[in-house]
């Protein structure tokens, strides 16, 4: 198992077995994945699935233009899918009631269009056919009207999309001449909601990945449906828990017994009260779907964790509001004794290169 990155720019893991290779999150661009896949030692071209926490951009900035290069499943709830796929859904950046002027607007002009097909023999083969445009169109609007009654959070703007990192995925461009008949049952190559293949799982109920057995819980954060994930293979057990408000019980218990434990050590509670964030951030932060501090996850490491295993790595440290020793301190002096006797060795995990892998 690797730490790519991770930290409020980015995160993403990979866990391997020897025949099973798996991203856990793609939060940096798909060019920099790349890059630290190749330092870790990792073949891109071995990856099976990327399977996705939650999400928010410092876990899935890459995921589209990835999954696509690499032609493999994505792994993640429907809610988490769904959330994805609005935000990277322009419309989702606006007010409701901006989007329904937008929305009276674009429906006249697919109208003018198809008006405008009906007369013109063929249409440019890089594009989808107008009756995918309508399609689309249907969806997003389906998306986005119960997106906009259920989630008030739309009505304050969300991230753009020229914001994300992208690149051009020139392995899956529609190739000129492709019919559109068969575009017209595939979702358009190019829209950068399409993923290769998508599999959905639920928080509590365990699949597979080739060999690897995954078990997804449920985390408190502020997100669609976020998960945690217990990997498991021969008895060998990897625990990942970051992007926390708090360490409930199902966490706790989900965590028992692992070998390998990635958790959230976010920040210094004394750093972020006197710290550069904004008031709400920092209330968004502290909250009780916000993120872990070093004190929250020492306490758990003290009161609840089993000690079972070889390495602890602490993840997802602010880089604002945290000191990598003040973390490192805090979990070693909660682990205490237990770190000579059973392993229970502390690795930081890095924002900006991966760590040296651990082999189990
Ligand atoms: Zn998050
Ligand atoms: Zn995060």
């Amino acid at each position: 198992m690797t730490v790519l990155a991770s930290g409020s720019k980015g995160n993403s893991a990979v866990v391997s077995t020897d025949r099973t290779h798996i991203l856990v999150d793609a939060g940096l661009s798909c060019r920099e994945l790349l890059r630290r896949l190749a330092v870790a030692g990792e073949d891109p071209g071995t990856l099976s699935a990327i399977l996705i926490t939650h999400e928010h951009q410092d876990h899935v900035a890459g995921l589209g233009v990835l999954a696509r290069r690499l032609g493999i499943p994505v792994f993640l709830t429907e809610p988490t899918h769904r959330a994805w796929v609005r935000m990277l859904t322009p419309r989702s950046t606006m007010t409701y009631a901006q989007w329904l002027d937008r929305f009276a607007i674009e429906k006249a002009e697919k109208e003018r269009a198809l008006v405008a097909a009906a007369t013109v023999p063929t249409y440019a083969p890089l594009g989808p056919a107008p009756a995918d445009i309508a399609a689309d169109l249907e969806a997003i609007a389906a998306i986005s009207v119960e997106a906009a009654i259920f989630d008030p959070a739309l009505n304050a703007p969300l991230l753009a999309v020229a914001d994300i990192p992208d690149e051009p995925c020139e392995l899956t461009a529609t190739k000129p001449g492709e019919t559109s008949a068969k575009s017209s049952l595939t979702p358009s190559k190019i829209d950068p909601t399409y993923l290769p293949a998508v599999e959905y799982f639920h928080s509590g109920t365990g699949f597979t990945i080739g060999d690897i057995d995954v078990c997804p819980f449920t985390i408190p954060h502020d997100a669609a449906d976020p998960c945690g994930f217990v990997f498991s293979n021969m008895g060998i057990r990897f625990g990942l828990a970051t992007d926390l408000g708090y360490m409930p019980p199902n966490v706790k218990s989900a965590l028992r017994d692992v070998d390998l434990l990635l958790l959230e050590s976010n920040h210094d509670l004394e750093m972020l009260k006197d710290g550069p964030y904004p008031w709400s951030v920092k209330q968004r932060v502290l909250s009780r779907v916000g993120h872990l501090s070093n004190f929250a996850a020492a306490e758990f490491l003290e009161r609840d964790y089993d000690g079972c295993a070889h390495t602890i790595i602490l993840g997802h440290l602010s880089e604002s509001n945290n000191v990598p020793e003040l973390a490192r301190i805090a979990a070693e002096h909660a682990v205490g004794d237990r770190m000579r006797l059973l392993g229970n060795r502390i690795v930081l995990a890095q924002q900006h290169a991966p760590i040296d892998a651990i082999t189990l």
